[in-house]
């Protein structure tokens, strides 16, 4: 099987839990938080713990590739303030460490935000300098930036800025990017007919490069193309429809990475994960 798909599966209660919640769906791949997302300290990960969660994975089958942990809502790696940079620059060095001790080898972030205060470009170097610094304190673990709907001020929407922040992080062979179908749409990039789609992610290779992409995020949109807003749907619900992802599950490119529903009702998850299935080998 080429296509690996699952959910975004709840933590609660231990990571290992995640691995169950995925099985449940059917699913053979999966997102997970390895702290609570909304806090800036979590207790160390404990041995039994970390053993659990490693045995847990390899008797479900699902390979560490295709785990994309996301890390906590609260780091900015590109906070203008230097207080507030190195407080995300520390949390963000333990979610990669979490990571690691879990076997698992990608974490999954949101860029960072300007907030207003300095110019995109300053806050594009300070990101890539955050990557840096947590790249040389950690080992074995890709570092994968998450395009954003460019909603406020966070940066990551189009794909030079993501292009510009992988350009000055050192150590290329830990660096990568997710693509949320919500957020690409939400930025202006049709994805809906299959012309808009290959010159969507023909933009998307070009500026970018597909040996960056270590998952996505597969979910329907509310807004409208281009209006950078942040709301997910549906499978098929929203305003981008099921077409673009028939055309991801056919599309080689996308073979070999997580694919992560983070769609708005998790109790059709299994549902959308058969249907998603189902698409693959019909054009
Ligand atoms: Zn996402
Ligand atoms: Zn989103």
């Amino acid at each position: 099987m080429a296509k690996f798909v699952g959910a975004h599966t709840s933590a609660s209660g231990g990571v290992k839990n995640a691995i169950a919640n995925a099985i449940a769906i059917g699913a053979n791949a999966f997102a997970l938080f390895t702290k609570n997302q909304r806090q800036w300290v979590a207790k160390p990960l404990d041995g039994a713990t970390i053993d659990a969660f490693k045995s847990a994975l390899d008797a479900s089958g699902i390979l560490p590739k295709h785990v994309l942990p996301h890390d906590s809502y609260l780091i900015n790696l590109g906070h203008p303030e230097a207080d507030k940079l190195a407080q995300s620059r520390e949390a963000f060095i333990d979610e990669m460490s979490r990571v690691s001790q879990l076997g698992l080898d990608r974490l999954n972030f949101h860029p960072g935000s300007h907030l207003g205060v300095v110019p995109i470009d300053t806050c594009l170097d300070t990101i890539a300098q955050s990557i840096n610094i947590a790249l040389d304190a950690t080992q074995g673990v890709t570092a994968v930036i998450e395009n954003t709907a460019g909603q406020g001020t966070n940066l990551g929407w189009r794909f030079e800025e993501l292009a510009a922040i992988i350009d000055k992080v050192e150590d290329k062979s830990r660096v990568g990017v997710c693509i949320d179908t919500c957020h690409m749409y939400s930025a202006g990039y049709d994805i809906r007919t299959r012309e808009a789609y290959e010159a969507s992610f023909a933009q998307f290779d070009k500026i970018v490069g597909f040996n960056y992409l270590k998952g996505m995020h597969i979910n329907d949109a509310k807004p409208a193309l281009g209006s950078r807003v942040d709301r997910h749907h549906s499978l098929g619900q929203g305003t981008i429809g099921l077409d673009a992802f028939r055309f991801i599950m056919n599309d080689a490119r996308m073979d070999d990475i997580p694919l992560i529903l983070e769609t708005i009702d998790e109790s059709i998850w299994a549902q959308e994960i058969a249907l998603l299935r189902s698409f693959v080998g019909v054009a």
